[in-house]
């Protein structure tokens, strides 16, 4: 059983398409709704919703767009937190060990510290590149690019009739978008990309990722 595909059967227009294959379903509508509802709200519901049910997911973007912005403002705050008592450290060491440890906690912090989340102090201007970040962070989960070697099957057939799983995605079906496309998401050249912001938008990626992986499992269950 495939959440995804129960979720689709909320979107009407994809009803369609599950009638034509014939059969009744054996969930209701009602059915998927409710074990929706047995999945916990958070982030990973709320991309679920927008990655199989775009009609329910349209009620709740806000929810979807705070939860995304609560995470990846409270990892920005972590990294500030650190950088602070590296510099802390080095400012309050004993000297020998104690001043290198001091050191080493300083360069740490500093290589993950990530880009200022405030653009203009006067203004009290968020930095929009964070805004434009998370807006591409939905769309690569909800819309992901097909692989280009399975089309999306996510296996290949071998000349002898072997079907095996395709090496490029893994069996997934989808890779990654390029960091040219994520930087062209976020108005941003694609080396400025590389060297600053590739950092902070995989970690986001990543987390979206497993939080909506972790919503399809609960939902999973629930269905059972
Ligand atoms: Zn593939």
């Amino acid at each position: 059983m495939d959440v995804r595909k129960m979720l689709a059967r909320l979107n009407p227009a994809v009803c369609r398409f599950d009638i034509g294959r014939g059969g009744i379903p054996e969930w209701t509508p009602q059915d998927v709704a409710a074990a929706l509802g047995m999945v916990p709200a958070g982030l990973g519901r709320e991309l679920l919703c927008a990655a199989w049910w775009p009609d329910g997911a349209r009620l709740s973007h806000r929810e979807l767009v705070a939860a995304l912005e609560r995470v990846q403002r409270e990892e920005w705050w972590r990294r500030e937190q650190d950088m602070l008592h590296a510099m802390l450290a080095v400012a309050s060491h004993h000297g020998g060990d104690d001043l290198r440890r001091a050191q080493t906690l300083y360069a740490s912090a500093h290589s993950n510290r990530w880009p200022s989340w405030v653009e203009d102090i006067e203004l009290g201007s968020h930095n929009t590149k964070y805004l434009r970040m998370r807006a591409a962070v939905v769309a690569e989960l909800t819309a992901p690019r097909l692989c280009p070697d399975c089309a999306g099957r996510g296996e290949i057939a071998m000349k002898s009739g072997v079907v095996k799983d395709c090496g490029k995605c893994g069996g997934r079906g989808s890779v990654a978008h390029t960091h040219a496309w994520r930087a062209e998401q976020m108005k941003i050249r694609e080396d400025t990309y590389r060297k600053t912001w590739a950092g902070p938008y995989e970690w986001l990626f990543d987390y979206s990722a497993d939080a909506l992986q972790k919503a399809q499992r609960d939902m999973e269950r629930a269905l059972q």
